[in-house]
């Protein structure tokens, strides 16, 4: 009988994901396969989920980026799905040293089922009886985050970055885990990027809904995709160090929370560019002449903003992905006739801060306190957006930090 028992503990069945830095050496891996071991011998069923060590993914890429500017997708997936499988096989051998009964199962293996978008592909279904049926035996499985196989073509997927989060709560769902722990290199979710703004405060708890608008407004501690998934499938996630023994941040439902700040977090995302289009005729249709090409090349344009008209004529302002900024003006230059625009300009040099809280609700004054803290630093507000618990603004992104440490001040939200 497993000790876990004999103490009267419940066996509990955990997947425990380990992000980039924390394997990022053999020495780091030892000290995963060290929490493993720990979490086995206590009797727990132990699912592992690895990233490919730090930096890899990133050299992966850009071996791809100097092979040929456009490639395709499905042998980019091949390659950038690569460090993951070190990773697990390192490891699988590293528990086993320490006399654990592991195994690697790569994403085709297992099989992790995904759809046939390379580079972004979603998780469908991932088998488990077989994965069940030995963690019952006290085997452990290495899963490689971040990729996954098409059913029918056989080709190897990845998640997009950051996929691994993903992986693990998929697994952790497929499972019927009890937790899904995401190991990383800081000690939880903060209020806000605690490397950028050292007052940050870390939190118990989080709601999943405001953990998905903080990771989809650029925190990116967890991908969205893992967090919609944990909200969806109720899966109990914490995110915790690697490095240091102290209690993470738990994701919960609202209820769960007792005292509820009006803005729980701050986020920043420089994933986005501005493209301005101006001198154009204030009519019926005009926006549709714009967005509807764009959304017609798939391209996803976030924040928008039009002037007040004078004479007749006026300026629309709006942010696309970066990496899509190209594109975007040439879809609206090949529009010309039916937009009749003076001029058209982009500018990279932008950042999104968002303030989020659920909170938010039922309190007014947020947007305001915001503006009105941008103002006093002297930093202009380019775009302003707004829902239900967050109000985001675009400014110059040598205004960063600035405006990030005067949030977090503004909000009651610094650390004591
Ligand atoms: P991993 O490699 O473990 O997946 P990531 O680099 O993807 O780690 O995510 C962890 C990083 O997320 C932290 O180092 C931190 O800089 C960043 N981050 C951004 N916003 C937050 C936040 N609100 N709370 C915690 N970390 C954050
Ligand atoms: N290694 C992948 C990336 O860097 C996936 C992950 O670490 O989550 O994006
Ligand atoms: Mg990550």
């Amino acid at each position: 009988m497993p000790p876990a028992v004999l103490l009267g503990i419940f066996i509990v069945r955990i997947v425990k994901k380990f992000g980039g830095t924390s394997v990022a050496d053999i020495d780091r891996i030892r000290n995963v396969a060290e929490k493993v071991k720990r979490a086995v011998d206590e009797g727990h069923e132990v699912a592992v989920v690895v990233s490919a060590m730090s930096g890899v993914t990133n050299q992966l890429v850009e071996y791809c980026d100097d092979t040929s500017p456009i490639y395709d997708a499905r042998e980019y997936d091949v390659v950038v799905s690569a460090g993951e499988q070190i990773t697990a096989g390192l490891t699988a051998m590293m528990l086993q040293s320490m006399g654990v009964t592991a195994r690697s199962w790569l994403g085709w293996q297992i099989p992790i089922e995904t759809s046939a978008v390379h580079g972004a592909a979603r998780i469908e279904e991932i088998k488990t009886k077989e994965l069940l049926k030995r963690m019952a035996k006290g085997e452990v499985p290495v899963v490689p985050g971040f990729q996954g196989v098409v059913p029918g073509t056989k080709r190897i997927t990845t998640l997009g970055r950051g996929g691994s989060d993903t992986s693990a709560v998929a697994l952790a769902a497929a499972l019927k885990a009890d937790q899904c722990d995401i190991y990383t290199d800081v000690t939880g979710v903060y209020t806000c990027d605690p490397r950028i703004v050292t007052k940050a405060r870390k939190l118990d708890k989080i709601t999943y809904e405001e953990m998905l608008e903080m990771a989809s407004l650029g925190a990116k501690v967890l991908q969205t995709r893992s967090v919609a998934l944990a909200m969806k499938e109720h899966v109990r996630t914490q995110v915790l160090s690697s490095f240091e023994d102290v209690p993470g941040t738990l994701v919960v439902d609202e209820e769960e929370i007792v005292e509820q700040e009006v803005v729980s977090g701050i986020a920043y995302s420089k994933d986005d560019a501005k493209v301005t289009v101006s001198g154009i005729a204030d009519r019926p249709g005009i926006s549709a002449a714009i967005f509807g090409p764009l959304a017609d090349a798939a391209i996803n344009v976030d924040m928008i903003v039009q002037n007040v008209s004078r004479e007749g004529l006026t300026d629309m302002t709006f942010t696309v992905p970066r990496g899509e900024i190209n594109r975007s003006l040439k879809v609206i230059e090949g529009q010309k006739a039916s937009i009749d625009y003076k001029s058209l300009s982009s500018d990279p040099n932008v950042v999104k801060i968002s303030v989020i809280g659920v909170g938010m609700r039922s309190h007014a004054g947020v947007a305001s306190r915001m503006f009105r803290t941008l103002a006093e630093k002297g930093i202009n507000i380019q775009v302003i957006s707004t829902s239900e618990i967050k109000v985001s603004v675009l400014i110059a992104s040598e205004y960063t930090e600035l405006a990030l440490r005067a949030l977090h001040t503004a909000y009651g939200l610094d650390a004591a």
